[in-house]
């Protein structure tokens, strides 16, 4: 069988920097090549640097981050999580792994992101009719795009009610000069292939408060007791980042910077040349806010039209995809609760994500400009 993958463009490919494979040589020469080893140690510590996190444990996933970060909130049976509506599966998934319910909540026009208000209403209304209030709340920083995060931590004060950071998509965003993933009472980071910066598959949990991040490690690790004999008191996963994985890692800090910026360059090549259609839109960037610009996303006047497009480029071998389906509209969620309108749902329809990999050539930005304009 052959393999073509030359031509094809993608939406966001794995872009290595160079640094990795002199990381990874390092790992083999020592012989560190499991889940412990230097590596693992100096990731954590430039992604606390970077972050200004004080405490980092990198782990297998993103999703397995948010697992280990319900899980150290106490999150069990019957409990209820809110998170928002509009975002990938994997910021709800885990809320089920422990038995409890998401709450889904709208987005908002400005950030695309969670709804300070509808959140607010959601949590009135439910300390009003007695009802559990929920153990945590998920924001995320969708396509890198904070969310109003000022407005979502002083209406969860007000129940005292944590907040996890889903930054997967956000590593290098800045909202009020603090960077996304510490932010929160805790925060997530993804190191999946598309996503900025690529471990080829991790995640990592962040935290300033250190119990959070001992009791990650330990859970992490088949929640081993102090003992010589394998002694467990309590059930454990094996969520831990590999040593290699963390290699490229380190190799891939190097560059972050360097991307973040090649990302806002695609996002204004696209912006600048697409003006001249007024019919389409961008997500919107507020003053205080820095996005990293993982994708660069556009919004159409319709659905039919957002397809025409998609459709256009699909034909070019150029991938580009619809925004994510909200969560209340999955299947698998029918019977789960929502609150908002139909925010969150409009930008599903007419919204699409556009190839916004790094290592893309200016002649194939340009291509797909070309491709782009003349459905027009
Ligand atoms: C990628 C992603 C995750 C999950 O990260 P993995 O490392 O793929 O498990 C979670 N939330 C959002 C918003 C993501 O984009």
């Amino acid at each position: 069988m052959t393999f073509s993958l030359k031509d094809k463009i993608y939406l966001s490919a794995p872009h290595m920097g160079g640094a990795e494979q002199t990381y990874i040589q390092e790992a083999f020469d020592t012989n560190w090549i499991s889940t412990v080893g230097p590596q693992i140690n100096a990731f954590e510590e430039r992604l606390s640097h970077y972050t200004k996190a004080k405490y980092v444990a990198a782990l297998a996933s993103g999703t397995s981050a948010i697992h280990l970060a319900l899980n150290i909130l106490g999150v069990g049976q019957g409990d209820t999580v809110i998170t928002q509506s509009f975002t990938f599966a994997a910021s709800a998934f885990p809320i089920t792994y422990l038995g409890a319910n998401p709450i889904f909540i709208d987005s908002e026009e400005d950030t695309w992101n969670m709804d300070p208000k509808v959140l607010e209403k959601t949590l009135e209304q439910i300390n009003l009719t007695n009802q559990q209030l929920p153990k945590a709340i998920i924001p995320v920083h969708l396509y890198g795009m904070p969310a109003k995060m000022d407005e979502i931590k002083e209406v969860a004060s007000k129940y005292n009610i944590p907040i996890i950071e889903d930054a997967a998509e956000a590593l290098g965003t800045i909202y009020q000069h603090q960077r996304c993933g510490s932010i929160g009472d805790m925060g997530i980071l993804s190191f999946n292939g598309n996503k900025i910066i690529t471990t080829s598959g991790g995640g990592a949990l962040l935290s300033d408060n250190v119990e959070n991040i001992e009791k990650a490690e330990f859970l992490a690790t088949q929640a081993r007791d102090n003992a010589p004999h394998y002694e467990h008191t309590q059930i454990g996963y094996n969520y831990r980042l590999g040593n290699i994985n963390a290699a490229i890692g380190l190799g891939q800090m190097e560059i972050l910077d360097e991307r973040v910026k090649r990302k806002r360059e695609i996002f204004d090549f696209y912006k600048n040349e697409l003006a001249e259609i007024a019919e389409i839109t961008f997500q919107p960037e507020l003053t205080s806010s820095f996005s990293n610009r993982w994708l660069t996303t556009i919004l159409t006047g319709s659905f039919e039209k957002r397809e025409v497009i998609r459709l256009a480029l699909e034909k070019e071998n150029i991938e580009s995809r619809p925004l994510w389906k909200p969560m209340h509209l999955q299947p698998v969620f029918a019977e789960a609760q929502y609150f908002g309108g139909t925010v969150s749902e409009d930008l599903f329809n007419r919204g699409l994500c556009l190839p916004s990999g790094t290592a893309m050539t200016d002649s194939e930005l340009t291509r797909i400009m070309q491709i782009i304009k003349s459905q027009f």
